[in-house]
Protein backbone atom coordinates (compact mmCIF):
# COMPACT_ATOMS: atom_id res chain seq x y z
CA UNK A 1 0.00 0.00 0.00
CA UNK A 2 1.32 3.20 -0.85
CA UNK A 3 2.19 5.12 2.17
CA UNK A 4 -0.17 8.11 0.61
CA UNK A 5 -3.29 5.67 0.92
CA UNK A 6 -2.79 5.03 4.40
CA UNK A 7 -2.11 9.32 5.14
CA UNK A 8 -5.17 9.63 3.74
CA UNK A 9 -6.89 6.42 5.81
CA UNK A 10 -5.10 8.09 8.48
CA UNK A 11 -6.45 11.64 7.79
CA UNK A 12 -9.86 10.28 7.54
CA UNK A 13 -9.70 8.51 11.33
CA UNK A 14 -8.57 11.60 12.75
CA UNK A 15 -11.21 13.48 11.05
CA UNK A 16 -14.25 11.34 11.98
CA UNK A 17 -12.83 11.36 15.87
CA UNK A 18 -12.58 15.16 15.60
CA UNK A 19 -16.00 15.07 14.39
CA UNK A 20 -16.49 13.32 17.10
CA UNK A 21 -14.88 14.46 20.08
CA UNK A 22 -15.86 18.09 19.02
CA UNK A 23 -19.84 17.64 18.84
CA UNK A 24 -20.09 17.52 15.02
CA UNK A 25 -20.91 13.86 14.82
CA UNK A 26 -22.05 11.22 16.92
CA UNK A 27 -22.60 7.24 16.39
CA UNK A 28 -26.19 7.01 16.87
CA UNK A 29 -27.58 5.26 20.07
CA UNK A 30 -23.69 5.08 20.95
CA UNK A 31 -24.41 3.77 24.55
CA UNK A 32 -26.05 0.46 22.93
CA UNK A 33 -23.26 0.03 20.63
CA UNK A 34 -24.43 2.20 17.70
CA UNK A 35 -26.56 1.37 15.00
CA UNK A 36 -24.50 0.46 11.92
CA UNK A 37 -24.86 3.84 9.14
CA UNK A 38 -27.04 6.02 11.50
CA UNK A 39 -25.45 9.06 13.13
CA UNK A 40 -26.55 11.62 15.19
CA UNK A 41 -25.61 15.67 14.77
CA UNK A 42 -23.63 17.38 17.62
CA UNK A 43 -24.51 20.86 19.34
CA UNK A 44 -21.76 22.24 16.27
CA UNK A 45 -22.56 19.77 14.01
CA UNK A 46 -26.29 20.54 13.29
CA UNK A 47 -25.36 24.40 13.30
CA UNK A 48 -23.10 23.53 10.67
CA UNK A 49 -25.25 21.70 8.58
CA UNK A 50 -28.53 23.77 9.01
CA UNK A 51 -26.11 26.62 7.84
CA UNK A 52 -24.76 24.39 4.90
CA UNK A 53 -28.83 23.32 4.39
CA UNK A 54 -30.09 27.34 4.31
CA UNK A 55 -27.00 28.02 2.03
CA UNK A 56 -28.72 26.15 -0.80
CA UNK A 57 -32.13 26.42 0.41
CA UNK A 58 -31.44 30.65 -0.55
CA UNK A 59 -29.21 30.17 -3.94
CA UNK A 60 -31.71 27.75 -5.39
CA UNK A 61 -35.06 29.36 -4.27
CA UNK A 62 -34.95 33.16 -3.36
CA UNK A 63 -32.10 33.46 -5.75
CA UNK A 64 -33.76 32.62 -8.68
CA UNK A 65 -37.28 34.06 -9.14
CA UNK A 66 -38.53 30.94 -11.16
CA UNK A 67 -37.86 28.30 -8.52
CA UNK A 68 -39.91 27.91 -5.05
CA UNK A 69 -39.69 25.69 -2.29
CA UNK A 70 -41.85 22.93 -0.96
CA UNK A 71 -41.88 20.47 2.33
CA UNK A 72 -43.66 17.08 1.64
CA UNK A 73 -44.22 14.12 3.61
CA UNK A 74 -41.83 11.75 4.33
CA UNK A 75 -44.91 9.28 3.76
CA UNK A 76 -46.30 8.94 0.66
CA UNK A 77 -49.08 6.97 -1.12
CA UNK A 78 -47.95 3.16 -1.77
CA UNK A 79 -48.30 3.93 -5.70
CA UNK A 80 -45.69 6.91 -5.64
CA UNK A 81 -43.47 3.87 -5.68
CA UNK A 82 -44.75 1.78 -7.88
CA UNK A 83 -44.84 5.01 -10.58
CA UNK A 84 -41.35 6.19 -9.88
CA UNK A 85 -40.17 2.47 -10.94
CA UNK A 86 -38.75 2.03 -6.95
CA UNK A 87 -40.65 -0.58 -6.21
CA UNK A 88 -40.04 -2.68 -9.16
CA UNK A 89 -36.00 -1.51 -9.71
CA UNK A 90 -34.95 0.28 -6.48
CA UNK A 91 -31.93 -2.53 -6.16
CA UNK A 92 -28.66 -3.48 -6.08
CA UNK A 93 -26.66 -6.13 -7.32
CA UNK A 94 -25.66 -8.02 -3.81
CA UNK A 95 -23.61 -11.45 -3.08
CA UNK A 96 -23.20 -13.04 0.24
CA UNK A 97 -20.45 -15.30 1.34
CA UNK A 98 -21.78 -18.75 2.49
CA UNK A 99 -18.82 -19.10 4.98
CA UNK A 100 -18.93 -15.83 6.91
CA UNK A 101 -22.89 -14.87 6.48
CA UNK A 102 -21.55 -11.53 5.17
CA UNK A 103 -23.66 -9.24 2.44
CA UNK A 104 -21.70 -7.42 -0.35
CA UNK A 105 -22.42 -4.58 -3.08
CA UNK A 106 -20.63 -6.51 -6.21
CA UNK A 107 -19.79 -3.63 -7.75
CA UNK A 108 -17.88 -2.43 -4.44
CA UNK A 109 -15.93 -5.79 -4.08
CA UNK A 110 -15.18 -5.38 -7.73
CA UNK A 111 -14.74 -1.91 -7.20
CA UNK A 112 -12.25 -2.77 -4.42
CA UNK A 113 -10.37 -5.26 -6.88
CA UNK A 114 -9.60 -2.68 -9.32
CA UNK A 115 -8.25 -0.18 -6.31
CA UNK A 116 -5.95 -2.71 -5.58
CA UNK A 117 -4.50 -3.34 -9.62
CA UNK A 118 -4.06 0.35 -9.54
CA UNK A 119 -1.92 0.23 -6.29
CA UNK A 120 -0.09 -2.41 -7.86
CA UNK A 121 0.48 0.00 -10.87
CA UNK A 122 -1.79 -2.46 -13.67
CA UNK A 123 -4.12 1.06 -14.29
CA UNK A 124 -5.00 -0.87 -17.57
CA UNK A 125 -6.09 -4.44 -15.82
CA UNK A 126 -7.95 -1.70 -13.48
CA UNK A 127 -9.83 -0.01 -16.47
CA UNK A 128 -10.55 -3.03 -17.82
CA UNK A 129 -12.13 -4.58 -14.95
CA UNK A 130 -14.08 -1.82 -14.35
CA UNK A 131 -14.98 -1.68 -17.94
CA UNK A 132 -16.31 -5.36 -18.47
CA UNK A 133 -18.00 -4.82 -14.77
CA UNK A 134 -20.48 -1.64 -16.25
CA UNK A 135 -20.82 -3.56 -19.18
CA UNK A 136 -22.39 -6.64 -16.91
CA UNK A 137 -24.29 -4.26 -14.54
CA UNK A 138 -25.89 -2.56 -17.63
CA UNK A 139 -26.89 -5.56 -19.12
CA UNK A 140 -27.67 -7.48 -15.91
CA UNK A 141 -25.56 -9.98 -16.99
CA UNK A 142 -25.10 -11.53 -13.12
CA UNK A 143 -23.83 -14.43 -14.74
CA UNK A 144 -20.83 -12.84 -16.10
CA UNK A 145 -20.25 -10.69 -13.60
CA UNK A 146 -20.04 -13.81 -11.16
CA UNK A 147 -17.37 -15.79 -13.25
CA UNK A 148 -15.62 -12.19 -13.05
CA UNK A 149 -15.45 -12.09 -9.59
CA UNK A 150 -13.91 -15.59 -9.75
CA UNK A 151 -11.61 -14.95 -12.22
CA UNK A 152 -10.51 -11.73 -10.23
CA UNK A 153 -10.24 -14.79 -7.16
CA UNK A 154 -12.33 -11.90 -5.22
CA UNK A 155 -12.84 -12.98 -1.40
CA UNK A 156 -14.58 -12.25 1.50
CA UNK A 157 -12.78 -10.25 3.77
CA UNK A 158 -14.03 -11.54 6.96
CA UNK A 159 -13.90 -15.32 5.72
CA UNK A 160 -11.11 -15.09 3.08
CA UNK A 161 -12.91 -17.31 0.97
CA UNK A 162 -14.77 -17.34 -2.54
CA UNK A 163 -17.35 -18.95 -1.62
CA UNK A 164 -20.56 -17.12 -2.98
CA UNK A 165 -23.67 -16.89 -3.61
CA UNK A 166 -25.51 -16.53 -6.80
CA UNK A 167 -25.63 -12.65 -7.14
CA UNK A 168 -29.47 -10.92 -6.37
CA UNK A 169 -31.09 -7.79 -6.52
CA UNK A 170 -31.77 -6.48 -2.97
CA UNK A 171 -34.78 -3.88 -2.82
CA UNK A 172 -33.07 -0.39 -0.99
CA UNK A 173 -36.60 1.02 0.25
CA UNK A 174 -37.68 0.34 4.15
CA UNK A 175 -41.24 -0.73 4.59
CA UNK A 176 -43.21 -0.20 7.15
CA UNK A 177 -47.09 0.10 7.63
CA UNK A 178 -49.97 2.56 8.31
CA UNK A 179 -53.27 1.54 10.25
CA UNK A 180 -54.29 0.37 13.79
CA UNK A 181 -55.46 -2.84 12.98
CA UNK A 182 -53.04 -5.14 11.30
CA UNK A 183 -55.87 -6.44 8.87
CA UNK A 184 -56.60 -3.54 7.54
CA UNK A 185 -52.92 -2.31 7.97
CA UNK A 186 -51.67 -1.34 4.59
CA UNK A 187 -47.77 -1.49 3.46
CA UNK A 188 -45.86 1.72 2.89
CA UNK A 189 -42.44 2.96 2.75
CA UNK A 190 -39.86 5.62 4.15
CA UNK A 191 -39.17 7.53 0.78
CA UNK A 192 -35.95 6.77 -0.60
CA UNK A 193 -35.60 10.03 -2.24
CA UNK A 194 -37.29 13.55 -1.82
CA UNK A 195 -37.88 14.06 -5.47
CA UNK A 196 -41.01 11.94 -5.97
CA UNK A 197 -43.04 14.81 -3.04
CA UNK A 198 -42.15 17.42 -6.05
CA UNK A 199 -43.75 15.44 -8.92
CA UNK A 200 -46.78 14.71 -6.80
CA UNK A 201 -47.39 18.30 -6.37
CA UNK A 202 -45.96 19.34 -9.51
CA UNK A 203 -49.95 20.90 -10.38
CA UNK A 204 -50.40 22.21 -7.23
CA UNK A 205 -47.81 24.32 -7.15
CA UNK A 206 -47.87 25.32 -11.01
CA UNK A 207 -51.08 26.67 -10.43
CA UNK A 208 -50.50 28.02 -6.48
CA UNK A 209 -47.79 29.77 -7.89
CA UNK A 210 -48.53 30.75 -11.52
CA UNK A 211 -45.58 29.24 -11.99
CA UNK A 212 -44.82 29.12 -15.99
CA UNK A 213 -42.17 26.85 -17.35
CA UNK A 214 -39.70 26.80 -17.06
CA UNK A 215 -39.71 26.70 -12.99
CA UNK A 216 -38.46 24.50 -10.66
CA UNK A 217 -39.38 23.39 -6.81
CA UNK A 218 -36.76 22.75 -4.50
CA UNK A 219 -37.24 20.27 -1.38
CA UNK A 220 -34.98 19.61 1.68
CA UNK A 221 -35.72 16.51 3.61
CA UNK A 222 -35.27 12.99 5.06
CA UNK A 223 -34.23 9.79 2.69
CA UNK A 224 -34.09 6.49 3.70
CA UNK A 225 -31.87 3.56 1.87
CA UNK A 226 -31.37 0.10 3.59
CA UNK A 227 -27.91 0.75 2.28
CA UNK A 228 -26.05 -2.91 2.81
CA UNK A 229 -22.98 -1.85 3.26
CA UNK A 230 -22.26 0.82 5.80
CA UNK A 231 -19.55 2.53 5.57
CA UNK A 232 -17.26 5.79 5.31
CA UNK A 233 -18.70 7.07 8.11
CA UNK A 234 -21.38 9.74 6.99
CA UNK A 235 -20.79 8.80 3.40
CA UNK A 236 -23.54 6.08 3.02
CA UNK A 237 -25.92 6.30 5.57
CA UNK A 238 -29.41 4.57 6.34
CA UNK A 239 -31.33 7.55 7.50
CA UNK A 240 -29.48 10.95 5.25
CA UNK A 241 -30.93 14.42 4.05
CA UNK A 242 -31.19 15.27 0.43
CA UNK A 243 -31.50 18.83 -0.85
CA UNK A 244 -33.32 18.20 -4.75
CA UNK A 245 -34.44 20.60 -7.15
CA UNK A 246 -36.94 19.65 -10.18
CA UNK A 247 -36.50 22.12 -12.78
CA UNK A 248 -39.61 21.91 -15.24
CA UNK A 249 -38.88 22.61 -18.83
CA UNK A 250 -39.60 22.39 -22.65
CA UNK A 251 -39.72 19.08 -24.13
CA UNK A 252 -36.62 19.04 -26.39
CA UNK A 253 -34.89 21.82 -24.46
CA UNK A 254 -33.48 19.70 -21.45
CA UNK A 255 -30.10 18.96 -22.38
CA UNK A 256 -29.26 23.03 -22.57
CA UNK A 257 -30.76 23.42 -19.22
CA UNK A 258 -29.09 19.82 -17.98
CA UNK A 259 -25.77 21.88 -19.44
CA UNK A 260 -26.60 24.99 -16.96
CA UNK A 261 -27.51 23.36 -14.05
CA UNK A 262 -24.49 20.87 -14.10
CA UNK A 263 -22.33 24.54 -14.34
CA UNK A 264 -24.31 26.01 -11.74
CA UNK A 265 -24.05 23.42 -9.32
CA UNK A 266 -20.25 22.56 -9.61
CA UNK A 267 -19.81 26.70 -9.26
CA UNK A 268 -22.01 26.13 -5.95
CA UNK A 269 -19.40 23.53 -4.05
CA UNK A 270 -16.64 25.72 -5.39
CA UNK A 271 -18.38 28.99 -4.12
CA UNK A 272 -18.19 26.98 -0.45
CA UNK A 273 -14.73 26.67 -0.35
CA UNK A 274 -13.71 23.31 -1.85
CA UNK A 275 -11.14 23.67 -4.30
CA UNK A 276 -11.53 23.02 -7.95
CA UNK A 277 -8.82 20.50 -8.23
CA UNK A 278 -10.58 18.25 -5.55
CA UNK A 279 -14.27 18.72 -7.82
CA UNK A 280 -14.54 16.59 -10.99
CA UNK A 281 -17.32 15.38 -13.33
CA UNK A 282 -18.36 11.47 -13.81
CA UNK A 283 -20.71 11.10 -16.86
CA UNK A 284 -22.84 7.87 -15.57
CA UNK A 285 -22.16 4.80 -18.25
CA UNK A 286 -24.87 3.00 -17.10
CA UNK A 287 -28.08 5.28 -16.98
CA UNK A 288 -30.68 4.79 -14.41
CA UNK A 289 -34.13 3.92 -15.68
CA UNK A 290 -35.87 7.61 -15.39
CA UNK A 291 -32.65 9.19 -17.27
CA UNK A 292 -31.64 10.32 -20.66
CA UNK A 293 -28.51 12.21 -19.47
CA UNK A 294 -26.69 11.81 -15.88
CA UNK A 295 -23.65 13.40 -14.25
CA UNK A 296 -21.84 13.01 -10.75
CA UNK A 297 -20.09 15.66 -9.42
CA UNK A 298 -17.75 13.69 -7.32
CA UNK A 299 -15.27 15.38 -4.37
CA UNK A 300 -11.80 13.91 -3.12
CA UNK A 301 -12.10 12.64 -0.32
CA UNK A 302 -9.51 10.98 2.06
CA UNK A 303 -10.74 7.36 0.19
CA UNK A 304 -11.28 8.91 -3.09
CA UNK A 305 -13.15 10.62 -5.58
CA UNK A 306 -16.82 9.72 -4.43
CA UNK A 307 -20.02 11.52 -5.33
CA UNK A 308 -21.90 14.42 -3.72
CA UNK A 309 -24.16 15.05 -6.12
CA UNK A 310 -26.18 13.91 -9.02
CA UNK A 311 -27.64 15.99 -11.88
CA UNK A 312 -30.06 14.12 -13.95
CA UNK A 313 -32.44 14.93 -16.93
CA UNK A 314 -35.04 12.56 -15.85
CA UNK A 315 -36.98 13.11 -19.45
CA UNK A 316 -40.94 13.14 -18.54
CA UNK A 317 -40.57 9.74 -16.78
CA UNK A 318 -41.84 10.64 -13.74
CA UNK A 319 -44.90 12.51 -14.46
CA UNK A 320 -45.80 10.18 -17.27
CA UNK A 321 -46.40 7.37 -14.87
CA UNK A 322 -47.54 9.32 -12.15
CA UNK A 323 -50.10 10.38 -14.44
CA UNK A 324 -50.77 7.08 -16.24
CA UNK A 325 -51.04 5.51 -12.34
CA UNK A 326 -53.39 8.16 -10.97
CA UNK A 327 -55.42 8.69 -13.55
CA UNK A 328 -54.93 12.71 -13.34
CA UNK A 329 -53.74 14.29 -15.64
CA UNK A 330 -50.03 16.06 -15.11
CA UNK A 331 -49.65 18.23 -17.88
CA UNK A 332 -48.96 21.71 -18.10
CA UNK A 333 -50.61 24.51 -21.48
CA UNK A 334 -47.67 26.41 -22.43
CA UNK A 335 -49.43 29.70 -23.40
CA UNK A 336 -46.51 30.68 -26.38
CA UNK A 337 -47.00 27.57 -27.95
CA UNK A 338 -50.38 27.37 -27.47
CA UNK A 339 -49.89 23.56 -26.45
CA UNK A 340 -50.16 20.81 -24.25
CA UNK A 341 -47.66 18.42 -22.70
CA UNK A 342 -46.17 16.75 -20.00
CA UNK A 343 -42.84 18.82 -19.23
CA UNK A 344 -39.13 17.54 -18.98
CA UNK A 345 -37.56 17.54 -15.88
CA UNK A 346 -33.95 18.19 -14.87
CA UNK A 347 -32.79 17.68 -11.27
CA UNK A 348 -30.12 18.41 -9.63
CA UNK A 349 -30.00 16.58 -6.20
CA UNK A 350 -27.10 17.09 -3.31
CA UNK A 351 -27.03 15.06 -0.16
CA UNK A 352 -26.61 17.13 2.91
CA UNK A 353 -24.10 14.98 4.65
CA UNK A 354 -22.40 14.32 1.87
CA UNK A 355 -21.74 17.80 1.44
CA UNK A 356 -21.20 18.19 5.43
CA UNK A 357 -18.74 15.47 5.02
CA UNK A 358 -16.85 17.23 2.23
CA UNK A 359 -16.81 20.53 3.56
CA UNK A 360 -15.41 18.93 7.41
CA UNK A 361 -12.53 17.00 5.03
CA UNK A 362 -11.82 20.29 3.65
CA UNK A 363 -11.24 22.43 6.34
CA UNK A 364 -9.63 19.98 8.22
CA UNK A 365 -6.31 21.68 8.80
CA UNK A 366 -2.70 20.48 10.61
CA UNK A 367 -0.24 23.21 10.87
CA UNK A 368 3.19 22.83 12.65
CA UNK A 369 3.88 25.86 14.51
CA UNK A 370 7.30 26.88 16.12
CA UNK A 371 7.22 28.57 19.07
CA UNK A 372 10.40 30.33 20.77
CA UNK A 373 10.49 30.79 24.29
CA UNK A 374 13.15 31.47 26.94
CA UNK A 375 14.24 29.27 29.66
CA UNK A 376 15.01 30.25 33.37
CA UNK A 377 18.50 30.63 32.35
CA UNK A 378 17.97 32.71 29.71
CA UNK A 379 18.52 30.56 26.76
CA UNK A 380 15.85 30.95 24.01
CA UNK A 381 14.36 26.77 23.20
CA UNK A 382 12.42 26.20 20.26
CA UNK A 383 9.31 24.16 20.91
CA UNK A 384 6.91 22.59 17.73
CA UNK A 385 3.40 22.39 17.99
CA UNK A 386 0.48 21.50 15.91
CA UNK A 387 -2.37 23.80 15.46
CA UNK A 388 -5.43 22.00 14.25
CA UNK A 389 -7.48 24.61 13.00
CA UNK A 390 -11.42 23.77 11.02
CA UNK A 391 -11.06 26.10 8.21
CA UNK A 392 -14.66 26.55 7.55
CA UNK A 393 -16.17 29.67 5.08
CA UNK A 394 -17.20 32.28 7.89
CA UNK A 395 -20.47 31.67 5.83
CA UNK A 396 -21.08 28.34 7.04
CA UNK A 397 -18.91 28.37 10.46
CA UNK A 398 -20.97 26.84 13.44
CA UNK A 399 -19.63 29.47 15.74
CA UNK A 400 -19.33 33.07 13.98
CA UNK A 401 -17.22 34.95 17.39
CA UNK A 402 -16.09 34.17 20.40
CA UNK A 403 -16.01 36.75 23.06
CA UNK A 404 -13.58 36.92 26.07
CA UNK A 405 -12.57 38.78 29.04
CA UNK A 406 -8.78 38.67 29.75
CA UNK A 407 -9.60 37.69 33.16
CA UNK A 408 -13.06 37.48 35.13
CA UNK A 409 -12.70 40.42 37.17
CA UNK A 410 -12.81 44.14 37.34
CA UNK A 411 -15.81 44.83 34.77
CA UNK A 412 -14.15 42.95 32.03
CA UNK A 413 -16.81 40.26 31.77
CA UNK A 414 -19.22 42.83 31.91
CA UNK A 415 -17.75 44.77 28.94
CA UNK A 416 -17.65 41.50 27.39
CA UNK A 417 -21.08 40.56 27.67
CA UNK A 418 -22.04 43.71 26.34
CA UNK A 419 -20.37 42.82 22.91
CA UNK A 420 -22.42 39.13 22.95
CA UNK A 421 -25.54 41.42 23.57
CA UNK A 422 -24.25 43.56 20.27
CA UNK A 423 -23.72 40.82 18.02
CA UNK A 424 -25.78 37.83 19.12
CA UNK A 425 -29.27 38.69 17.34
CA UNK A 426 -27.68 38.49 13.76
CA UNK A 427 -24.57 35.98 14.59
CA UNK A 428 -24.11 32.94 16.57
CA UNK A 429 -21.50 33.83 19.45
CA UNK A 430 -20.25 32.42 22.58
CA UNK A 431 -19.14 33.87 25.40
CA UNK A 432 -15.88 32.02 26.83
CA UNK A 433 -13.83 32.79 30.20
CA UNK A 434 -12.41 29.88 31.16
CA UNK A 435 -8.67 28.84 31.03
CA UNK A 436 -6.08 31.29 29.75
CA UNK A 437 -6.74 33.29 25.76
CA UNK A 438 -4.39 30.84 24.66
CA UNK A 439 -6.42 27.63 25.48
CA UNK A 440 -9.90 29.76 24.47
CA UNK A 441 -8.27 30.17 20.87
CA UNK A 442 -7.44 26.72 20.71
CA UNK A 443 -11.02 25.55 21.75
CA UNK A 444 -12.17 27.63 19.03
CA UNK A 445 -9.77 26.80 16.52
CA UNK A 446 -11.29 23.49 16.67
CA UNK A 447 -14.44 23.96 16.27
CA UNK A 448 -13.44 26.41 13.65
CA UNK A 449 -14.88 30.03 15.11
CA UNK A 450 -13.12 32.44 12.68
CA UNK A 451 -13.19 35.35 15.32
CA UNK A 452 -12.18 35.69 18.71
CA UNK A 453 -12.72 38.64 20.34
CA UNK A 454 -10.76 39.46 23.08
CA UNK A 455 -11.84 42.60 26.17
CA UNK A 456 -8.95 43.42 28.17
CA UNK A 457 -8.61 46.49 30.66
CA UNK A 458 -7.74 48.97 27.70
CA UNK A 459 -11.11 47.84 26.55
CA UNK A 460 -12.56 49.66 29.67
CA UNK A 461 -11.28 53.16 28.22
CA UNK A 462 -10.55 52.78 24.81
CA UNK A 463 -13.79 50.95 23.84
CA UNK A 464 -11.62 48.81 21.25
CA UNK A 465 -10.83 45.03 21.43
CA UNK A 466 -8.31 42.17 20.34
CA UNK A 467 -9.81 40.60 16.93
CA UNK A 468 -7.80 37.35 16.36
CA UNK A 469 -8.49 35.63 12.97
CA UNK A 470 -8.31 31.75 13.14
CA UNK A 471 -6.85 30.81 9.59
CA UNK A 472 -3.79 33.58 9.92
CA UNK A 473 -3.88 33.84 13.92
CA UNK A 474 -3.21 37.72 13.17
CA UNK A 475 -4.37 40.05 15.87
CA UNK A 476 -5.61 43.21 14.85
CA UNK A 477 -7.07 46.00 17.50
CA UNK A 478 -10.72 47.59 16.34
CA UNK A 479 -13.18 49.75 17.78
CA UNK A 480 -16.35 47.72 19.59
CA UNK A 481 -18.50 49.59 17.06
CA UNK A 482 -16.95 48.67 13.92
CA UNK A 483 -17.69 44.99 15.12
CA UNK A 484 -20.70 44.19 13.81
CA UNK A 485 -20.26 45.18 10.59
CA UNK A 486 -16.67 43.53 10.46
CA UNK A 487 -18.53 40.06 11.29
CA UNK A 488 -21.29 40.68 8.69
CA UNK A 489 -19.48 41.54 5.75
CA UNK A 490 -17.22 38.27 6.36
CA UNK A 491 -20.07 36.00 7.37
CA UNK A 492 -22.87 37.59 4.75
CA UNK A 493 -24.18 34.51 2.14
CA UNK A 494 -23.35 37.46 -0.73
CA UNK A 495 -20.20 36.47 -0.42
CA UNK A 496 -20.81 33.32 -1.64
CA UNK A 497 -23.44 34.29 -3.61
CA UNK A 498 -21.26 36.64 -5.63
CA UNK A 499 -19.09 33.95 -6.66
CA UNK A 500 -21.93 31.40 -8.00
P1 LIG B 1 -24.50 6.11 -4.55
O1 LIG B 1 -24.16 5.66 -5.94
O2 LIG B 1 -23.32 6.68 -3.80
O3 LIG B 1 -25.28 5.11 -3.77
P2 LIG B 1 -26.75 7.39 -5.71
O4 LIG B 1 -26.27 7.61 -7.11
O5 LIG B 1 -27.66 6.27 -5.42
O6 LIG B 1 -25.49 7.36 -4.70
P3 LIG B 1 -28.68 9.48 -5.83
O7 LIG B 1 -29.81 8.56 -5.84
O8 LIG B 1 -28.28 10.17 -7.09
O9 LIG B 1 -27.39 8.73 -5.20
O10 LIG B 1 -28.90 10.53 -4.65
C1 LIG B 1 -28.51 11.88 -4.75
C2 LIG B 1 -27.57 12.27 -3.63
O11 LIG B 1 -28.07 11.83 -2.37
C3 LIG B 1 -26.19 11.66 -3.74
O12 LIG B 1 -25.37 12.41 -4.59
C4 LIG B 1 -25.72 11.71 -2.32
O13 LIG B 1 -25.14 12.97 -2.03
C5 LIG B 1 -26.98 11.53 -1.52
N1 LIG B 1 -27.08 10.14 -1.04
C6 LIG B 1 -27.56 9.07 -1.70
N2 LIG B 1 -27.50 7.96 -0.95
C7 LIG B 1 -26.96 8.34 0.24
C8 LIG B 1 -26.63 7.66 1.44
N3 LIG B 1 -26.89 6.37 1.59
N4 LIG B 1 -26.09 8.37 2.46
C9 LIG B 1 -25.85 9.68 2.34
N5 LIG B 1 -26.13 10.39 1.22
C10 LIG B 1 -26.68 9.74 0.19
Amino acid sequence: MSSSVSEDRNVFQKIISHAKEYGFVFPSSEIYDGLAAVYDYGEYGVELKNNIKQLWWKTMTQLNDNIVGIDAAIFMHPLTWKASGHVDGFSDPMIDNKDSQKRYRVDHLIEARADELTLAGKNGDAERLLERMNKYLAKEEFGKLKDLMDAEKIVCQVSKTANWTDIRQFNLMFSTEVGAVAEDASKIYLRPETAQGIFVNFLNVQKSGRMKIPFGIAQIGKAFRNEIVARQFIFRMREFEQMEMQFFVRPGTEMEWYNKWKQTRLQWHKALGLPSDKLKFHDHEKLAHYANAAVDIEYEFPFGFKEIEGIHSRTDFDLKNHQQLSGKKQQYFDAELNQNYIPYVVETSVGADRAFLAVMCNAYQEETVTQTSKTEDGTEKNETKTRIFLQLHPCIAPIKVAVFPLVKKDGLPEKAKEIIELLKYDFNVVYEERDSVGKRYTRQDLIGTPFCVTVDYESLTDNMVTVRFRDTTEQKRIAIKELHSLVANEVSFKRIFEKI
